[in-house]
């Protein structure tokens, strides 16, 4: 058959930018189909914009220990709308860096949504596109649960824009989403109430560090109310009031965050004239080669998969277009996954908790350390920094790592590096450390 294009991309995230990129530069003729900005959650309402104000929000205890190095200066201030303002602006300049490696490779972008009529045609603004292959790159969208008045709050979204700075604000949900939108406003000087369903935060990572983090966020001032879920939200007079099942009312709320999970974009995309199948929680379910069903048809990235990490989706369809375009062989592997909670302290966390290596690995050996970085040394931040080896046995393989502290996504990227390779701690412990550094603490624990 004659097609219009090798590839269709609809979606131009991270993944399907990539996709679209790597199979241009095969030669192929690729067109991508966007309906909102180029960039995708990542670059313009996700990670990207969030890191900015993670690193506007740490200048409070950078500013806060400077006197104790010697400098004076007169107390600083801070302005929101200037932050939004430069933060749009920089999400725009990447923007536009996006739209240029699309048509620098030579992709057709289509700014409109894109649905399937079948495994080889969709169609946008009226006009049908045909290919021999269709990847679907369509991301995750924020899930709000069903709440009496949850229409009033908004999602992380909105939060990365918010026209005035909050005085009080809730968040809804103790995941990541959740733990780095209130450290950012607990920082800035908002009073910060999360609220979660659970006993502990963070569900899915170490015990001991969900503790060590839960500590230190009550430690700067966020107010943690567990076990309890908002049953109702009412606006009244330009605010909120939040009824829990837990019989607290909060009163005088600026904003309510629900950042209860997200969920895959699946919905007006015409799958159902396709024989595509969705998993348990929406997302599309894809097998080795991230084919949908139809032999035609794929996906990457969030849509369907459980880790919604932008570099697992770049990788996802840069290994598929090698693997199309160009003979390779490799796929991905989703084993020892490093990733960062950006809340402060941050979470840098490879491999298995101590919890999940005992079930998986039976016997374990558990190394952990607890100090304050040298940084805040000679100030009044207290802070502390929580580091946590975990080795199997039998083998002597560091299988988990995880670090709760200043700078510890910096710190874990490497670790992974060698976590992945299967070091031993014998190996590790052979490691020179770096002199005064946190992270030599991981190569000198006993
Ligand atoms: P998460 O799944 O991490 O957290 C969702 C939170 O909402 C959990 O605390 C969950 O509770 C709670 N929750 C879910 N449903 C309800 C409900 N009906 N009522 C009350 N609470 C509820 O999702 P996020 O939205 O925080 O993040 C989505 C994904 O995005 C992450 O899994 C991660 O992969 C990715 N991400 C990664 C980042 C990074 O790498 N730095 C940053 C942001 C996102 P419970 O624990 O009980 O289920």
């Amino acid at each position: 058959m004659n097609f219009d294009y090798d590839l269709i991309v609809i979606g131009a995230g991270s993944g399907g930018v990539r996709s679209a990129r790597i199979a241009a530069g095969y030669g192929k003729k690729v067109v991508i189909f966007e309906s909102s900005e180029v960039g995708g959650t990542c670059v313009i309402r996700g990670c990207v914009p969030k890191k900015l104000l993670v690193y506007a929000s740490s200048f409070v205890k950078t500013f806060k220990s400077a006197k104790a190095f010697g400098w004076d200066f007169p107390s600083p201030k801070f302005s929101w709308e200037k932050l939004i303002a430069n933060k749009d602006d920089e999400i725009n300049r990447l923007n536009k860096i996006y739209l240029s490696l699309l048509s620098n490779s030579g992709v057709e972008l289509v700014e409109h949504h894109a649905s399937f009529i079948d495994k080889n045609t969709v169609v946008a603004n009226g006009k049908e596109y045909t290919a021999e292959r269709i990847l679907i790159a369509t991301g995750s969208t924020p899930f709000f649960p069903e709440i009496k008045g949850i229409e009033h709050a908004v999602s992380s979204n909105e939060a990365l824009s918010l026209p005035t700075l909050p005085k009080e604000i809730t968040v809804m949900g103790a995941g990541y989403i959740a733990v780095e939108f209130a450290c950012i406003f607990n920082s800035l000087g908002v009073k910060v109430n999360l609220v979660y369903r659970g006993d502990k935060i963070l569900r899915g990572f170490d015990d001991e560090v969900r503790s060590f983090a839960e500590e230190a966020y009550i430690k700067n001032g966020m107010n943690i109310i567990l076990n309890s879920n908002i049953i109702e939200m009412k606006k009244l007079s330009g605010q909120y009031e939040l009824l829990l099942d837990s019989d607290i009312c909060l009163k005088n709320q600026d904003v309510v965050l629900c950042a209860t999970g997200r969920i895959a974009n699946t919905q007006n995309l015409g799958l159902e004239n396709l024989n595509v199948n969705l998993k348990y929680n929406g997302q599309i379910e894809v097998d080795s080669e991230q084919n949908c069903g139809p032999n035609s048809v794929f996906a990457v990235g969030d849509v369907c998969n459980s880790d919604n990490l932008t570099p697992v989706a770049i990788k996802e369809g840069n290994l598929l277009m090698d693997r199309w375009y160009d003979k390779s062989n490799q796929y991905i592997e989703y084993g020892y996954l490093p990733s960062t909670v950006f809340s402060q302290p941050e979470i840098g966390s490879c491999g298995y908790t101590e919890e999940q290596a005992q079930e998986h690995f039976g016997d374990v050996k558990v190394f952990t350390s607890r100090f304050r970085a040298m940084k805040y040394a000679m100030t009044d931040i207290q802070d502390q920094t929580f580091m946590k080896l975990i080795v199997q046995k039998e083998t002597d393989l560091v299988v988990g790592c995880h670090i709760v502290g200043v700078d510890a996504g910096e710190m874990i990227q490497g670790f992974a590096v060698a976590i992945k390779q299967g070091i031993s701690k014998e190996n590790l412990n052979k490691c020179i450390g770096i002199h005064p550094t946190s992270a030599e603490e991981l190569v000198t624990m006993k």
